[in-house]
């Protein structure tokens, strides 16, 4: 923190003090390429497929600036880093009152595609685990599935300052396979936690899912966050600031699912992981940065 710190004040000095972030970045790239270890999620089969050697690092300050080192214009599915904007979603549109009576606030401790809802509330704990995430995608606006989808890829591509696109075969790929996914959503219809057909509500979560980023796509992401949820690049008022506190306090208990308590601990900031091995973190007022690098651990 002290590092990135230091970086920002130098990035705000004017143009010559410029060379220290990316050198900075540069090295750091450097130093963490050399750590191996972790392995690319091929659950969803089409995952398996990446490059493991890929890795980039980006970083957006909410003034616009953007760097970047290593493979940060590589494509990828967004995965569950969709979650904190599909929730920031829903409570802009929902107010918070009515996004709590489908989805809570608890961490589960537990791992991000756990079958389990609380016991007093018959609620998913919290919208970055996957029953959350998939009771937040039914609250998508529009009067069809189409519109739905429409409004789901406006917003991501609203939220990165250039239009986005679904990888079709990462999305068919988990929309065959996605078994588990499938079992959470019909113990929340049972539970009443979502009430359309839970194929269709499936549909936009794996389409969700399946949107293409790049690194650098990821950290203008995440600084709109960092924001009050304006894009930086931009300039458009993606989300109000209403809600920035309801966000990011979930991003820090919740975000790293099983992990979130450590990682609160050792890195301090808020963030969000996804299994295509993207993390992006939020230090609000003044940068989003993401990490990509597809060999992931087992706190996915
Ligand atoms: N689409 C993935 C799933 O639901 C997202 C999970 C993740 O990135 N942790 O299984």
């Amino acid at each position: 923190l002290n590092k990135i710190d230091t970086i920002q004040r130098a990035s705000q000095a004017g143009p010559t003090a410029l060379a220290p972030v990316e050198d900075y970045l540069a090295e750091l790239h450097a130093r963490v390429a050399a750590i191996s270890g972790g392995k690319p999620a091929d659950y969803i089969p089409e995952l398996g497929k990446v490059d493991p050697e890929l890795f980039g690092i980006a970083i957006a300050t909410v003034d616009g600036q953007i760097y970047a080192v290593g493979d940060a214009a590589v494509p990828f599915t967004i995965q569950s880093v969709s979650k904190p904007f599909m929730y920031r979603y829903a409570l802009q549109n929902y107010g918070r009152l009515a996004v709590l009576e489908q989805v809570g606030v608890e961490p589960t401790g537990e791992a991000f595609n756990s079958i389990v809802l609380d016991e007093v509330a018959n609620r998913p704990f919290n919208p970055m685990v996957n029953a959350g995430a998939i009771a937040v995608a039914e609250m998508m606006l529009g009067e069809t599935q189409d519109e739905r989808l429409a409004n789901m890829l406006e917003l991501f591509s609203d939220l990165a300052g250039r239009k986005l696109d679904i990888d079709q075969s990462v999305f068919n790929s988990e929309l065959a396979t996605g078994h588990r996914n499938r079992a959470i959503a019909y113990m929340m219809l049972n539970t009443s936690m979502i009430s359309r057909d839970p194929n269709e509500v499936l549909d936009l979560y794996f389409r969700q899912c399946s949107v293409k980023v790049t690194c650098r796509d990821l950290a203008i992401m995440a600084a709109t966050l960092a924001n009050d949820g304006k894009n930086p690049l931009t300039g458009k008022p993606v989300f109000g600031a209403q809600y920035v506190r309801d966000m990011l306090t979930v991003m820090n208990s919740c975000g790293m699912y099983d992990y979130a308590g450590e990682w609160a601990y050792e890195v301090g900031m808020p963030a969000k992981s996804g299994v295509s091995g993207s993390i992006i973190a939020v230090i609000a007022g003044q940068i989003g940065i993401c990490v990509y690098s597809p060999p992931i651990d087992k706190a996915r």
